[in-house]
């Protein structure tokens, strides 16, 4: 056997791991972004996300978060670099193979429209047959805590279960990866809690992989197995911090040290 057949097979295995269990859905090199208004909104943003993270954003306003998610998920494109989404442009992965939703921080439901007929809203555009938008709509919208509540308004319900609405209809299209923009900033800290929990079970229990903007560090620490924290001016990632606990993550660990020294760590890397 040459050297070089030799070097192909103990190099084969190592190769064939990373395609099978880790492959990467999001892949941004050197990813520039420029308004139209001559604002660099984004300066050399390089990042590969695998499948089954949960990556949080962190950073002051006006440092290019919003932008990064929407051009990933292929509202604006940037101005140079290369962006990858589930192996083919940001658009196509979203509109048409529909493996990309989007969750805003305002739940922008149709106030004419029950709970159940805004979750159904997306199926039904995309002609998912009547009998199983139904089935489909109930399943996430149990998984939200919601199945009581189908027949209501969008009026009636609080803010959280306006957002538990908004992430059902975006689960209901089964998508690979869900972005989410400060889904949770205009709720009570309890509520944004509950929130947060929920959304870690629904994360593992779909095989999700999420991409959430937070101003939040603590709520980036709970939920992430990794943290952007972004900078201003150009906007860019300073750094990426791992988040090494393990999941499912209680709630008590939110007063332990290892949990409180990951939140001084993304703190003092936004302030440098
Ligand atoms: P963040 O979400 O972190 O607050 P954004 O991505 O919304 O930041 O904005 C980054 C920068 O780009 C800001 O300076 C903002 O004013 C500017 N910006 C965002 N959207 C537009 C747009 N459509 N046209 C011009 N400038 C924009
Ligand atoms: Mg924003």
């Amino acid at each position: 056997m040459s050297l070089h057949a030799a070097k192909k097979l103990s190099d084969n295995p190592t190769d064939q791991q990373k395609t099978d269990y880790s492959p990467v859905l999001v892949n941004l090199e050197a990813v520039h972004k420029v308004y139209q208004t001559g604002t660099i909104a984004l300066h050399d943003v390089n990042l590969q996300i695998t499948q089954g993270e949960f990556i949080s954003f962190v950073g002051p306003s006006g440092c290019g978060k919003s932008t990064v998610l929407r051009m990933i998920a292929g509202l604006g494109e940037p101005s140079s670099g290369k962006l990858e989404v589930l192996g083919t442009t940001a658009k196509r992965a979203r509109e048409e193979n529909n493996e990309v939703a989007f969750v805003f921080q305002d739940a922008t439901l149709l106030p004419w429209r029950s709970v159940l007929d805004n979750v159904v809203l997306p199926l039904e555009l995309r002609g998912v047959p009547k009998q199983d938008q139904q089935r489909e709509a109930m399943r996430v919208l149990e998984m939200v805590g919601l199945k009581d509540h189908v027949k209501a308004l969008p009026r009636q319900l609080s803010g959280g279960m306006k957002m538990r609405v908004s992430i059902a209809r975006a689960l209901a299209a089964k998508p690979k990866l869900l972005l989410m923009d400060e889904p949770f900033a205009a709720l009570d800290e309890i509520t944004r809690q509950n929130l947060q929990n929920e959304l870690l079970n629904i994360w593992k229990q779909e095989g999700l992989t999420v991409l959430f903007v937070t101003h939040n560090v603590f709520e980036a620490v709970f939920l992430s197995t990794r943290i952007a924290v972004m900078t201003p001016r150009p906007g860019k990632i300073a750094t990426m911090i791992d988040v090494p606990m393990p999941y499912p993550r209680k709630e008590t660990l939110r007063t332990t040290h290892q949990f409180s020294d990951i939140a001084a760590e993304v703190s003092s890397a936004l302030v440098h």
